[in-house]
């Protein structure tokens, strides 16, 4: 058994309602991050998303590499998007609680990268709890060895399905191997005790693209299932640090 969270990257789109309706069916409550310019277009599926038990958190307004902007640009795009989302908060009818920040391609800003951190904690984002997460889990998905230290929200497991594209080198095959390389076979799965505490493990990170969604029907479920079938138990989203 694995606990972990789950995180969904670049909502909504016009699939986010059936990807909803799939994780309520399986009692997972997910951490949704929200691209602003996404939000505007799809504001029905997010408020679909809030009153099913989604948390939708904050993924910047037009999803830019932070390490391009400048400073001034960075928290701009922070901001307009936290106030997209607090107005589908309140259309939604249900409380934010908390809130988390997570860089688009996980940039986290270049030479502004420590100004964006203090930014993050003088405004109250959260740290996701990752107490039971190990510093070799982050380092082995490609993240800095400070993760811990950090207010943004990585990941520990990326299946990388947004690589499934036309004329990409990149097959559903190769997603299944990534799965099996972290989390082995259903016959046998890499973590097979029971787990000791209730804390996530892991921080698994897909994306709701309508692209992959075209190559690949059904890419959310299948992956979702394939991890489940191998241990994987999806926890509710738990922060440190500072909430409201
Ligand atoms: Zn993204």
């Amino acid at each position: 058994m694995r606990n972990a969270y789950l995180t969904i990257d670049d909502i909504p789109t016009a699939n986010t309602e059936k990807l909803i309706d799939f994780l309520v069916s399986k009692n997972i409550k997910p951490v949704m991050f929200v691209w602003g310019e996404r939000l505007e277009r799809h504001t029905d599926k997010a408020i679909y998303a809030l009153k099913h038990g989604a948390v939708l958190q904050n993924h910047s307004y037009s999803h830019p590499h932070f390490g391009e902007l400048t400073f001034d640009q960075a928290v701009e795009e922070i901001t307009r998007n936290e106030k997209l989302i607090n107005s589908a908060y309140e259309a939604a009818g249900v409380k934010r609680p908390f809130k988390l920040f997570r860089f688009p391609f996980g940039d986290q800003g270049g030479e502004n990268r420590q100004k964006l951190q203090n930014f993050l904690i003088q405004n109250n984002f959260a740290h996701l709890d990752d107490t039971s997460i190990s510093v070799s889990d982050y380092t082995a998905a490609g993240c800095p060895e400070d993760q811990k230290n950090n207010r943004d929200v990585l990941w520990t497991f990326d299946f990388a399905e947004y690589n499934l594209r036309p004329g990409n080198d990149f097959s559903f095959n190769d997603v299944i191997k990534r799965i099996e390389d972290k989390f082995g076979t259903a016959e046998n799965p890499a973590y097979p005790q029971p787990e000791a505490d209730s804390k996530a493990k892991e921080i698994v990170l897909i994306h709701d693209h309508e692209e992959t969604e075209e190559m690949h029907p059904g890419y959310f479920m299948e992956q979702i299932n394939a991890l489940l079938a191998r241990g994987v138990r999806f926890v509710p989203p738990q922060v440190q640090g500072s909430t409201f």
